[in-house]
């Protein structure tokens, strides 16, 4: 270890200090968490065992009994102390998420930022979990819909949103009244634990939180397994690769549980005639080379009509030539690095693969004057043919496929034709073509959106998407209601006691 790694390591374990996490909890253990900054260790963690995971669960379960009594504009204050405690904490978190999770200072701390938003949406949610009152067809009753808390909530989080992810869910289900289980990525467990010290200083100062109403489970996918396959699992949200999913989701499924699946995208944008250059271009990207390609709504797929190929194709690559990449930490690079060695062998496999299919590649070198145990790339832009091989995946690193077409039926076939159905994105004036890409004829994404990229959403909207994504919804609107389960009630405040559908049954 040189001095410059050394100086990381000290740094992150101060964080931790500061952030009040107990040197017992990163010390001493064997998984180890590297940086993907420098590609140094940062620390060592105990793994959970299986037994620390069932007894997590059934701790669970009596905080959830506890906490679902407990009003929900109460259960928001919680919610509501969380955000405070992140707003003091911001610098130390993000700074943080930039270590372990090689981002941008700016992103480090625009995902802390995140979280705060979440938090603010959830306090409000809070006196906001309304159902219906439905109209009757008997005289004399009344029928209505409640939503009730709805048990204990697994939260299996991916590596490159490692705290933002929890956030969307906890936040959320908190205030719904249930308990919540979070098993990390194994590749930031850091960020983690300091998330979790957070959360206790909030549960202090609320004051009579149930004992184990937010626990953490250090650990791999055989952690997270056990929660997939607890029948006292209520929820199962699991974030990560759709590989992952295709595990998770048949698991869960086959006992009957809820499950909530945020998983791969393979995000597209399209390029009218009409589309105003200049913005689609920094549109783009951003939303193919940010946070390394790294994000599950980067823009992987680029479809430009032939009419502006020519004007715009050579001003990407230029963009791709000059966008710096480097140390996130101590320069302004836009580029940062990717997690490690495995993501960047994906990179060169799929390059590999691009390139026997025809296609014309643009950069993607590795850069090894950065830190040399660590995997920097110059993003790659790749001309291709047509939509085969490895464009019909995702590859989870900063790769943009450029195809060009000439119909836009035609295209929004080829956009529609992949396996993912995450985010999507339309560069165009023309209202026809917006109106088209949004209707129900068009992208077939969760995420649709004109004029700016694939990446990049609110908390205010819903955020998933469909097909190999797992069409779940985390995060605004009424995602909410999946943490809740729903009952229909019906009272009779008459003294008859009519049936429905006017059927008879008169043992008088
Ligand atoms: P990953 O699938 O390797 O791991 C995700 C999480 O799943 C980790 O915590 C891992 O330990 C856990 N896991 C793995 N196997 C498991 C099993 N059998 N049972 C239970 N848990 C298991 O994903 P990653 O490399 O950390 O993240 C990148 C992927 O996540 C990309 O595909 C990206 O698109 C996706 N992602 C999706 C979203 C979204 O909202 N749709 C958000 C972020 C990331």
């Amino acid at each position: 270890m040189n001095a410059k790694h050394t100086t990381l390591a000290i740094e992150a374990a101060a964080l931790l200090d500061r952030l009040g996490v107990d040197p017992a909890a990163r010390t001493g253990g064997s998984l180890i968490a590297r940086s993907p900054v420098t590609g140094e260790e940062t620390g060592r963690l105990p793994f959970a065992s299986v037994a620390d995971a069932e007894a997590a669960i059934l701790t669970a379960e009596a905080a959830f009994k506890a906490w679902r009594v407990v009003p929900a504009p109460r259960r928001g204050e919680l919610v509501r102390l969380l955000g405070e405690e992140l707003r003091a904490a911001k610098a130390e978190l993000g700074r943080l998420v930039s270590i372990e999770a090689g981002k941008s200072v700016s992103e480090g701390l625009g995902e802390v930022q995140e979280m705060i938003d979440i938090c603010d949406f959830a306090v409000g949610l809070s006196r906001q979990l309304y159902g219906l009152t439905i109209a009757t067809e008997r005289p004399g009753h009344r029928m209505m819909e409640t939503w009730h808390p709805l048990g204990v909530v697994a939260v299996i989080t991916a590596f490159n949103f490692p705290v933002a992810v929890w956030a969307w869910n906890a936040a959320l289900a908190l205030i719904c009244g249930d308990a919540v289980i979070w098993k990390p990525s194994e590749k930031t467990p850091l960020t983690a634990l300091a998330t979790q010290a957070i959360f206790a200083k909030a549960a202090k100062r609320f004051g009579q939180v149930p004992e184990g109403l937010a626990q953490l489970l250090v650990g791999a996918g055989d952690i997270g397994a056990v929660l997939v396959d607890s029948p006292k699992v209520a929820l199962v949200s699991a974030t990560g690769s759709t590989r992952m999913g295709r595990i998770v989701g048949p698991k869960v499924a086959a006992r009957f549980g809820r499950s909530l699946l945020e998983l791969g995208g393979n995000n597209a944008g399209i390029v009218c005639p009409s589309a105003d250059l200049d913005m689609a271009l920094r549109a783009i990207a951003f939303g193919a080379m940010g946070t390394a390609g790294q994000r599950c709504t980067t823009m992987r797929r680029l479809f430009v009509h032939e009419s502006v190929a020519a004007e715009l194709v050579p001003r990407l690559k230029k963009a791709w030539a000059s966008v710096t990449v480097g140390n996130p930490l101590t320069s302004q690079a836009l580029v940062g690095p990717l997690v490690d060695g495995a993501a960047y062998d994906a990179m060169v496999g799929a390059l590999e693969a691009a390139r026997a299919a025809g296609g014309l590649v643009t950069g993607g070198e590795r850069v090894t004057d950065i830190a040399p145990d660590a995997h920097y790339v110059r993003p790659a832009l790749v001309e291709m043919p047509a939509q085969v091989g490895p464009v019909l995946e995702e590859t989870f690193a900063p790769i943009l496929y450029v195809m060009t077409y000439s119909d836009f039926d035609a295209v929004i076939e080829a956009h529609n034709a992949v396996g993912a159905g995450l985010s999507s994105a339309i560069f165009t004036t023309d209202l026809r073509e917006m109106e088209m890409f949004l209707s129900a004829a068009g992208s077939d994404c969760g995420i649709a959106n004109v004029n700016i990229g694939t990446s990049g959403a609110e908390i205010g909207g819903a955020f998933g998407g469909e097909k190999e994504t797992g069409g779940g919804r985390e995060s605004g609107s009424d995602a909410w209601r999946a943490y809740m389960r729903q009952a229909t009630n019906t009272i009779n405040y008459s003294r008859d006691l009519p049936l429905a559908q006017g059927v008879v049954f008169d043992i008088g």
